[in-house]
C-alpha cells in the first residue's frame, strides 16, 4: 500500500496544481508554434496579388496573438518558479489553466482562419492543432471548475 488507507483522493488533490501547470505550459508551447507555422504561412500564400501578411488584418491578428501568448508564458514561468518553491497554490494554478487554456483554442482558431481553406484540411498542422486544443479545456478540470474555484476563493 502507498500512504495511509482512505486517503487517496487528498493525495491526488495534492498534486493537481502541477497538473493544471503541466497542461498550461503545454497550451502556451501549442499556441507558440502554431503562431509560428501561421507567420510563415502567411507570408508565403498569395491572395489578390499579394502576401495574405501584407494584410493588416492579418498583421493585427499575429500582433494579439503574439503580445498574449508572451503574457501567458510570463505567468506560467512563475507558477513553475512556485511550484520549484513548494508555494504553488490551487487557485494560482487555476489562473494558470483557465486562461492559458482559452488563449490557445483562440489561437487555434484565429490562425485556423488565416490559412484559409487549407487550415481546415488535415495536410496541414494547424488544422490537427485547432482539433487537439479543444480537449485542453474539458481534462485536468474542466474551465467552468477553474471558475468556480477562483471565485470561491474570491468571494471567501
Ligand atoms: C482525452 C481525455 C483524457 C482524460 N484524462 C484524464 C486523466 O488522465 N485522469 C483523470 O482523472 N481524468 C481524465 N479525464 C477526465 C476529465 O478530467 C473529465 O472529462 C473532466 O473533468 C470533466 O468531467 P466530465 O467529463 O465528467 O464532465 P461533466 O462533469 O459531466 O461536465 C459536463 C459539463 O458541465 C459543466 N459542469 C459540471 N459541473 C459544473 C459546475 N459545478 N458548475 C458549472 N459547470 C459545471 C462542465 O464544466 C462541463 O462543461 C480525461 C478526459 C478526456 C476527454
Amino acid at each position: 500500500m502507498l500512504g495511509e488507507e482512505g486517503r487517496g483522493f487528498i493525495y491526488l488533490m495534492q498534486d493537481l496544481p502541477q497538473e493544471r501547470l503541466s497542461i498550461a505550459i503545454g497550451a502556451v508551447a501549442n499556441a507558440k508554434a502554431v503562431l509560428e507555422s501561421t507567420v510563415a504561412y502567411t507570408k508565403e500564400r498569395k491572395a489578390f496579388g499579394t502576401t495574405v501578411a501584407s494584410f493588416q488584418n492579418t498583421q493585427f491578428k499575429l500582433a494579439e496573438m503574439a503580445a498574449e501568448i508572451d503574457m501567458a508564458e510570463v505567468y506560467t514561468d512563475r507558477c513553475t518558479e512556485l511550484l520549484l518553491e513548494g508555494k504553488l497554490d490551487t487557485v494560482t494554478a487555476s489562473k494558470a489553466k483557465l486562461l492559458t487554456t482559452d488563449l490557445q483554442c483562440k489561437v487555434a482558431d484565429e490562425c485556423l482562419q488565416l490559412f484559409g481553406g487549407w487550415g481546415y484540411m488535415w495536410e496541414y498542422p494547424v488544422c490537427r492543432a485547432f482539433a487537439d486544443s479543444r480537449i485542453q479545456r474539458i481534462y485536468g478540470g474542466t474551465n467552468e471548475i477553474m471558475k468556480l474555484i477562483i471565485s470561491r476563493d474570491l468571494l471567501s
